[in-house]
């Protein structure tokens, strides 16, 4: 067989790790781009919501339209393991179906040529990967699974019961990747702050801190997918006290009207994520984001609105919105008054308008501040700018910043830290001049 694959990655960073896996047991292929000529085509799919699966399917038909006529056409991932049966059936184009359970034996796949699904849910251990997407930062897994049961996600249907990894088998790889130069590390999960709780362990998150500050050569790092009832403020205490993890809180709140909260079974309710919330956004320098939910059966107008008027009065740094999506296996998907596709649309760019102004806020701060940032590369808007993200800022979701100026005229260190001060925000991006003497 020659060796040209066109991999691609779809959905949540999680699903990235995984493929990297894929990337790291087919090390043996050149990667290509060119889907025209490739040799292997693999899709790792997302099955999480709607416009998520059509994304999927929409890709693996177009690259099947694409594809050369010997080449072989893998469907991984959530999509495929959420409907193996309809998919095998249905999709006749896919050569080769699998799912969550064997990123690290897609070689054998190949060589077999059939479809396979293991029972197990595939989770990092020491499996070797290709980090994609930047030279210094990698995602790390902490688990797989989730053991919540939010009432309009499907996720625990396919990923299942949460399976924490350990901490050796975390730190062993986070050094693994320091010895090849990477430094900033984004540590990610379906539920990150239950970590270890299926293990018996309530402070899963403080010991990961204290472990991974004693690796060298690890510069920056930051915990997303928080969620409220499992984060305690002992929890943010530890992560403000670390010289590594910064003050970057990612934690979904999906709602904030104490009925809806309990109806989406994330009963912790609206004063204790306030405390959460408030002591988070108390710590010096911190970053909070979150996203919520619009469209939930049964969400009234006037919850809608506590809603809208809670995220304008928050102040978050960055907020995702999400518009309901209906899935069956959910408690969700059996729940009365659903909510139609119209006022649910309508909704969306309600909050998508209050969050624009949010984040507009939240970066107009930064205007004027001495910051750290690392520089990527050459931006898509112009060579002259360079694209920077903020060390404390999570890669890509969290924005860019366009350097135009630095303080000495020598060239800049794509990877590299450096210090900053931002000079203005134009239009949705800030610009910054390194200082670089
Ligand atoms: S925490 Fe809730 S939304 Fe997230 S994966 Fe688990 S069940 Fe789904």
């Amino acid at each position: 067989m020659s060796n040209k694959l066109h991999i691609v990655s779809l959905g949540c960073t999680k699903n990235l790790v995984d493929t990297e896996v894929m990337m790291g047991k087919l090390q043996n292929f050149e990667l290509t781009d060119d889907k025209e000529n490739a040799d292997v085509i693999i899709v790792n799919t997302c099955g999480f919501i709607d416009a998520a699966k059509e994304e999927s399917l929409n890709t693996v038909l177009s690259l099947h339209e694409a594809r050369k006529e010997d080449s072989l056409l893998v469907m991984a991932g959530c999509l495929s393991e959420r409907y193996k049966d309809d998919l095998m059936e249905q999709v006749p184009e896919v050569d080769i179906f699998t799912g969550v359970g064997d990123y690290d034996r897609i070689d054998e796949l190949l060589i077999e040529k059939k479809s396979r699904f293991s029972d197990e849910v595939f989770l990092i251990d020491g499996a070797e990967r290709v980090v994609t997407g930047s030279t210094y930062h990698a995602y790390i897994k902490l688990s797989e699974g989730c053991n919540q049961t939010c009432s309009f996600c499907a996720i625990p249907s396919f990923k299942g019961k949460l399976n924490s990894r350990n901490l050796d088998s975390i730190a062993k790889e986070v050094e693994g990747l320091v010895t090849k130069g990477y430094y900033d590390f984004s540590f990610v999960s379906q539920d990150s702050s239950s970590y270890l709780r299926d293990q018996n362990i309530k402070d899963g998150l403080s010991l990961l801190i204290q472990r991974i500050e004693l690796i060298d050569g690890v510069k920056s790092a930051r915990i997303l997918y928080l969620y409220p009832s499992t984060t305690t403020i002992a929890l943010l205490k530890n992560i403000a006290k670390s010289n590594i993890f910064h003050n970057y809180f990612d934690m979904p709140m999906q709602h904030i009207n104490d009925d809806m909260l309990r109806m989406m079974k994330r009963g912790f309710g609206k004063v204790k994520s306030l405390e959460l919330l408030n002591f988070m956004r108390s710590l010096p320098n911190s970053f909070v984001r979150t996203s919520f939910i619009v469209g939930h059966p049964q969400e009234t107008d006037a919850m809608f609105e506590e809603m809208c008027a809670f995220v304008k009065d928050f102040g978050f740094d960055r907020v995702n919105v999400f518009a309901y999506s209906d899935e069956e296996t959910t408690s969700a998907f059996d729940m009365k008054d659903k909510i139609t596709a119209e006022v649910i649309s309508a909704r969306a760019d309600i909050l998508g308008a209050i969050i624009d102004e949010c984040t507009q806020e939240s970066l107009q701060k930064e205007v004027g501040q001495e910051v750290e940032l690392i520089i990527d590369g050459e931006s898509d808007e112009h060579a002259y700018l360079l694209s920077a993200k903020r060390t404390i800022w999570a890669p890509e979701i969290d924005g860019e910043i366009y350097v135009n100026d630095r303080t000495k005229d020598e060239d800049l260190v794509y990877g590299k830290i450096y210090k900053a001060k931002v000079t203005e925000l134009v239009g949705k991006v800030l610009t910054a001049t390194v200082d670089n003497a």
